[in-house]
Protein backbone atom coordinates (compact mmCIF):
# COMPACT_ATOMS: atom_id res chain seq x y z
CA UNK A 1 0.00 0.00 0.00
CA UNK A 2 2.23 2.27 0.97
CA UNK A 3 4.64 1.64 -2.62
CA UNK A 4 1.90 2.08 -4.40
CA UNK A 5 0.62 5.73 -2.34
CA UNK A 6 4.07 6.81 -2.59
CA UNK A 7 4.50 5.72 -6.99
CA UNK A 8 2.14 8.65 -8.46
CA UNK A 9 3.74 10.95 -6.67
CA UNK A 10 7.27 10.35 -7.63
CA UNK A 11 6.16 9.73 -11.10
CA UNK A 12 4.43 13.54 -10.99
CA UNK A 13 7.46 15.08 -9.76
CA UNK A 14 10.08 13.39 -12.87
CA UNK A 15 8.54 15.92 -15.52
CA UNK A 16 9.69 19.10 -13.55
CA UNK A 17 13.09 17.73 -13.23
CA UNK A 18 13.14 17.31 -16.45
CA UNK A 19 11.81 20.72 -17.96
CA UNK A 20 14.63 21.99 -15.62
CA UNK A 21 17.21 20.39 -17.05
CA UNK A 22 16.54 20.58 -20.64
CA UNK A 23 15.92 24.48 -20.07
CA UNK A 24 19.36 24.39 -18.37
CA UNK A 25 21.17 22.27 -21.45
CA UNK A 26 19.26 23.94 -24.35
CA UNK A 27 20.56 27.55 -23.80
CA UNK A 28 23.13 30.28 -22.71
CA UNK A 29 22.81 28.99 -19.14
CA UNK A 30 22.10 32.48 -16.88
CA UNK A 31 19.55 34.57 -18.59
CA UNK A 32 17.77 31.36 -19.86
CA UNK A 33 17.54 30.40 -15.88
CA UNK A 34 16.98 33.42 -14.71
CA UNK A 35 13.63 34.16 -17.27
CA UNK A 36 12.40 30.91 -15.98
CA UNK A 37 12.77 31.43 -11.97
CA UNK A 38 11.52 35.20 -12.39
CA UNK A 39 8.46 34.12 -14.35
CA UNK A 40 7.75 30.87 -12.09
CA UNK A 41 8.11 33.33 -9.08
CA UNK A 42 5.90 35.93 -10.70
CA UNK A 43 3.09 33.12 -11.34
CA UNK A 44 -0.16 32.80 -9.68
CA UNK A 45 -1.00 29.68 -7.91
CA UNK A 46 -2.56 28.32 -10.93
CA UNK A 47 0.60 28.91 -13.32
CA UNK A 48 2.67 27.17 -10.75
CA UNK A 49 0.76 24.29 -10.83
CA UNK A 50 0.98 24.08 -14.73
CA UNK A 51 4.65 24.60 -13.89
CA UNK A 52 4.77 21.06 -12.27
CA UNK A 53 2.77 19.56 -14.91
CA UNK A 54 5.12 20.09 -17.55
CA UNK A 55 2.96 22.78 -19.55
CA UNK A 56 4.94 25.72 -18.98
CA UNK A 57 6.16 26.49 -23.12
CA UNK A 58 2.91 26.56 -23.89
CA UNK A 59 1.79 29.20 -21.52
CA UNK A 60 5.25 30.95 -21.24
CA UNK A 61 5.70 31.47 -25.14
CA UNK A 62 2.10 33.28 -26.13
CA UNK A 63 2.57 35.86 -23.53
CA UNK A 64 6.59 36.13 -24.72
CA UNK A 65 4.86 36.67 -28.31
CA UNK A 66 2.66 39.11 -27.29
CA UNK A 67 5.18 41.55 -25.22
CA UNK A 68 7.66 41.34 -28.48
CA UNK A 69 4.71 42.61 -30.44
CA UNK A 70 3.90 45.32 -27.77
CA UNK A 71 7.48 46.19 -27.49
CA UNK A 72 8.44 46.18 -31.19
CA UNK A 73 5.15 47.80 -32.39
CA UNK A 74 6.09 50.75 -34.67
CA UNK A 75 4.92 53.94 -34.01
CA UNK A 76 2.93 55.45 -36.70
CA UNK A 77 5.02 58.40 -38.46
CA UNK A 78 3.30 61.01 -41.20
CA UNK A 79 6.50 60.82 -42.70
CA UNK A 80 7.53 57.82 -43.60
CA UNK A 81 10.66 56.85 -45.91
CA UNK A 82 12.34 53.57 -46.40
CA UNK A 83 15.79 53.13 -45.27
CA UNK A 84 17.37 53.61 -48.33
CA UNK A 85 15.30 56.96 -49.20
CA UNK A 86 15.85 57.98 -46.01
CA UNK A 87 19.80 57.30 -46.83
CA UNK A 88 19.55 59.81 -50.02
CA UNK A 89 17.32 62.51 -48.53
CA UNK A 90 19.85 63.12 -45.40
CA UNK A 91 23.83 63.75 -45.24
CA UNK A 92 25.42 60.45 -43.89
CA UNK A 93 26.08 62.49 -40.27
CA UNK A 94 22.35 63.42 -40.06
CA UNK A 95 21.56 59.48 -40.93
CA UNK A 96 24.08 58.70 -38.07
CA UNK A 97 21.36 60.48 -35.46
CA UNK A 98 17.93 60.80 -36.96
CA UNK A 99 17.70 57.48 -37.79
CA UNK A 100 20.24 55.44 -36.22
CA UNK A 101 20.32 57.50 -32.70
CA UNK A 102 23.49 58.48 -32.88
CA UNK A 103 24.75 61.19 -30.87
CA UNK A 104 27.28 63.86 -31.97
CA UNK A 105 30.64 65.38 -30.56
CA UNK A 106 29.82 67.75 -28.26
CA UNK A 107 31.13 71.74 -29.49
CA UNK A 108 30.75 70.21 -32.86
CA UNK A 109 27.24 71.71 -34.26
CA UNK A 110 27.10 75.43 -34.69
CA UNK A 111 24.00 75.34 -33.42
CA UNK A 112 25.50 74.99 -30.16
CA UNK A 113 26.51 78.50 -30.58
CA UNK A 114 23.52 79.93 -32.37
CA UNK A 115 22.23 82.68 -30.42
CA UNK A 116 19.52 84.82 -32.87
CA UNK A 117 15.69 84.61 -32.77
CA UNK A 118 13.97 82.07 -35.00
CA UNK A 119 12.90 78.57 -35.03
CA UNK A 120 15.13 74.99 -35.64
CA UNK A 121 13.27 72.28 -37.69
CA UNK A 122 13.81 69.03 -37.87
CA UNK A 123 16.07 67.95 -40.61
CA UNK A 124 14.13 64.78 -41.27
CA UNK A 125 11.18 66.70 -42.40
CA UNK A 126 11.41 70.36 -41.65
CA UNK A 127 8.88 70.48 -39.01
CA UNK A 128 9.64 73.48 -36.64
CA UNK A 129 10.61 71.65 -33.09
CA UNK A 130 12.34 74.20 -31.00
CA UNK A 131 12.21 78.07 -31.12
CA UNK A 132 15.16 80.07 -29.82
CA UNK A 133 12.83 81.96 -26.95
CA UNK A 134 13.56 78.57 -24.91
CA UNK A 135 17.06 77.92 -26.06
CA UNK A 136 20.02 78.21 -23.24
CA UNK A 137 23.22 77.19 -22.87
CA UNK A 138 23.84 74.12 -20.89
CA UNK A 139 27.14 74.07 -20.98
CA UNK A 140 27.19 70.50 -22.35
CA UNK A 141 28.39 70.95 -26.01
CA UNK A 142 24.68 70.27 -27.34
CA UNK A 143 22.07 72.77 -28.09
CA UNK A 144 19.96 72.97 -25.61
CA UNK A 145 16.25 73.96 -25.02
CA UNK A 146 14.01 74.14 -21.65
CA UNK A 147 10.57 73.34 -23.90
CA UNK A 148 9.51 72.12 -27.46
CA UNK A 149 7.68 73.66 -29.72
CA UNK A 150 3.98 72.23 -29.27
CA UNK A 151 3.07 69.29 -30.87
CA UNK A 152 6.34 69.33 -32.40
CA UNK A 153 8.03 65.94 -30.36
CA UNK A 154 7.34 62.57 -28.64
CA UNK A 155 9.58 60.52 -26.80
CA UNK A 156 10.33 56.84 -25.33
CA UNK A 157 12.12 55.31 -22.80
CA UNK A 158 15.77 54.83 -24.09
CA UNK A 159 18.03 51.81 -22.08
CA UNK A 160 20.78 51.82 -24.21
CA UNK A 161 24.04 51.94 -22.95
CA UNK A 162 23.07 50.82 -19.47
CA UNK A 163 21.47 53.84 -18.61
CA UNK A 164 17.43 54.89 -18.26
CA UNK A 165 17.43 58.08 -20.34
CA UNK A 166 13.76 59.68 -22.28
CA UNK A 167 14.71 59.36 -25.75
CA UNK A 168 12.94 62.25 -27.87
CA UNK A 169 11.96 62.60 -31.73
CA UNK A 170 10.26 64.27 -34.01
CA UNK A 171 6.73 63.65 -33.79
CA UNK A 172 6.05 64.12 -37.61
CA UNK A 173 9.08 61.48 -38.84
CA UNK A 174 10.00 60.04 -36.14
CA UNK A 175 13.74 61.13 -36.30
CA UNK A 176 15.90 61.05 -33.51
CA UNK A 177 16.52 64.36 -32.16
CA UNK A 178 17.98 63.95 -28.47
CA UNK A 179 17.00 63.21 -24.83
CA UNK A 180 15.38 65.21 -22.01
CA UNK A 181 17.06 65.40 -18.75
CA UNK A 182 15.19 66.93 -15.76
CA UNK A 183 18.34 69.55 -14.79
CA UNK A 184 16.86 72.16 -16.95
CA UNK A 185 16.57 75.70 -15.48
CA UNK A 186 12.81 77.18 -14.96
CA UNK A 187 10.26 77.34 -16.02
CA UNK A 188 10.07 73.69 -16.52
CA UNK A 189 13.31 72.28 -15.08
CA UNK A 190 13.34 70.27 -18.16
CA UNK A 191 16.82 69.72 -20.42
CA UNK A 192 16.40 69.22 -23.99
CA UNK A 193 19.59 68.15 -24.66
CA UNK A 194 18.86 67.89 -29.17
CA UNK A 195 21.80 66.80 -31.76
CA UNK A 196 22.60 70.14 -33.86
CA UNK A 197 22.90 67.91 -36.50
CA UNK A 198 19.04 66.72 -36.70
CA UNK A 199 18.12 69.76 -36.99
CA UNK A 200 18.34 72.96 -39.72
CA UNK A 201 18.00 76.88 -37.92
CA UNK A 202 16.52 79.71 -39.68
CA UNK A 203 16.85 83.07 -37.90
CA UNK A 204 13.61 85.35 -38.15
CA UNK A 205 13.37 87.63 -40.79
CA UNK A 206 14.12 91.30 -38.87
ZN1 LIG B 1 10.87 65.20 -38.57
Amino acid sequence: MKLSDQTPSQKAAQPVATARSTAASTAAPATRQTTSRRLFLLSTTAAAAAVAVGLVPRLVRPARADDARRASAPEHFEVAYSDAEWRKRLTPGQYEILRQEGTERPYSSPLNDEHRTGTFFCAGCALPVFSSRTKFDSHTGWPSFWTPLDNAVATHTDTSFGMTRTEVHCRRCGGHLGHVFDDGPKPTGLRYCMNGLAMTFRPQPA
